[in-house]
């Protein structure tokens, strides 16, 4: 997928600091993280949102979240707790059309959401 950066930071040729990968996912902290922990788990496929995703990406769905829970425990976020969010489209305020679940913690979430 040309001019994308989360395919780019997947292929390994932009930086970016990653916390877990497997052969279908790869999390990596975020630039500007809203909180203490803030990890984005994407798919090695490209898919520019939750939108785009069909049935034969149930078992990728799967992993994103296992890989989610995965990397809060890493960054120790599991016992206190955590969010974990996926923006779709402009209401959301999606900023990277490349699929990403955020993994938030470290400090009191507010809810709801801005
Ligand atoms: P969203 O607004 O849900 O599309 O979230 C996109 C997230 O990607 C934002 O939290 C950005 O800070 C983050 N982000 C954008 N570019 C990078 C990058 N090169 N490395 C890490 N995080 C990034």
């Amino acid at each position: 997928m040309p001019n994308c950066i989360f395919c780019d930071i997947a292929a390994k040729a932009t930086g970016a600091q990653i916390v877990y990968e497997d052969d279908s996912v790869v999390a990596f902290r975020d630039l500007r993280p809203a909180a203490p922990g803030h990890a984005l788990v994407i798919p090695k496929k490209h898919l520019e949102g939750i939108r785009d995703a069909t049935a034969a990406d149930e078992a990728l769905l799967g992993r994103i979240l296992l890989a989610a829970i995965r990397v809060a425990e890493l960054l120790g976020l599991s016992e206190r707790g955590y969010r974990l969010v996926m923006n779709q489209g402009p209401d959301a305020g999606q900023s990277v059309f490349h699929l990403h679940c955020h993994v938030i913690g470290g400090r009191r979430l507010a809810w709801p959401p801005g």
